[in-house]
């Protein structure tokens, strides 16, 4: 899965941030500031493809870098999120540690999410790296205030600054207010479908998704929920990294077979049995 194909909105900024990859002119940390659950993690994540892919500078979403950073299993990608209201001092004296030992592979992206939780003590521990990172390191600290973070860490970051996604991309991404019925009922059928771990019931959803229109709503909404569990947003769902990858690939396919005119029950029906088949 190539991570920046699922990300809603930002296209400027993922362009800019791309031709810095391709240039090689990363600087040694990004500090990524906007509101929450718009996207920044997935395009740090994706950022961190590209520049770990061995194929492209843009990265391809196919090489073993690219599908390990997808999964969430790569040796180049460290994730910090902070455990309750801050980032520990240990776990910043962790990835001191960790940063410690040569990179294989292309390079290495850390990844700190919430970075203003990271206080005066972990943030101290973590300043020398952020400022000069080992050889092919990068670090993306994630805020939704830039006052907020550190200054010693601030100072330090290139900023980049994302909107706020517009109503028709919230739209793409399943949050507008779609009938809060049927995006309960839509919830709990993605549940029934990609996580337990029966041969769902095809019968009853069939009878809810009729027409062309709610059907694209539902893969709408499931696509929102795939790529919420798969950034850490929505907690509710327990599904691998690997398989959410799978799923949101799926639906992604599923959508556009939709729009090609293809009949809604055997989507939906191809769909659940490609999802199923492999549990
Ligand atoms: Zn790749």
């Amino acid at each position: 899965m190539r991570i920046l194909d699922q990300v809603i909105g930002h296209g400027k900024i993922i362009e800019r941030l791309l031709k810095t990859v391709d240039q090689d002119r990363l600087p040694p940390s990004w500090l990524f500031v906007g509101a929450k659950n718009q996207g920044k993690k997935m395009v740090a994540l994706g950022i961190a493809q590209a520049i770990l892919c061995e194929r492209s500078r843009a990265a391809c979403g196919e090489c073993g870098p690219c599908r390990r950073v997808a999964n969430r299993q790569s040796e180049g990608l460290i994730v910090i999120e902070p455990e309750g209201a801050t980032i520990k001092v240990e776990t910043a004296r962790q990835i001191v540690a960790d940063l410690s030992l040569a990179v294989l592979g292309r390079g290495r992206v850390v990844v700190i999410d919430d970075a203003e939780k990271l206080g005066a003590q972990a943030g101290n521990a973590l300043l020398k790296s952020v400022e000069e990172p080992p050889p092919r390191t990068h670090f993306i600290l994630l805020t939704t205030s830039r006052d907020a973070v550190l200054g010693t860490l601030r100072s330090r970051s290139q900023v980049v600054r994302f909107g706020s996604l517009t109503d028709s991309e919230c739209a793409t991404l399943g949050r507008e207010d779609a009938d809060d019925e049927v995006c309960a009922k839509a919830r709990e059928d993605f549940r029934t479908v990609f996580v337990s771990s029966a041969h769902p019931d095809f019968a009853p959803l069939r009878e809810r998704v009729t027409s062309r229109e709610t059907a694209l709503l539902y893969l709408r909404l499931w696509l929102g929920m795939a790529r919420d569990t798969w950034a850490g947003h929505e907690t509710t769902v327990e599904l691998s990294f690997s398989r959410l990858a799978m799923i949101a690939q799926k639906i992604v396919r599923a959508e556009r077979d939709l729009q090609g005119h293809c009949d809604v029950g055997l989507t939906f029906e191809n769909l659940i049995n490609e999802c199923c088949g492999d549990l």
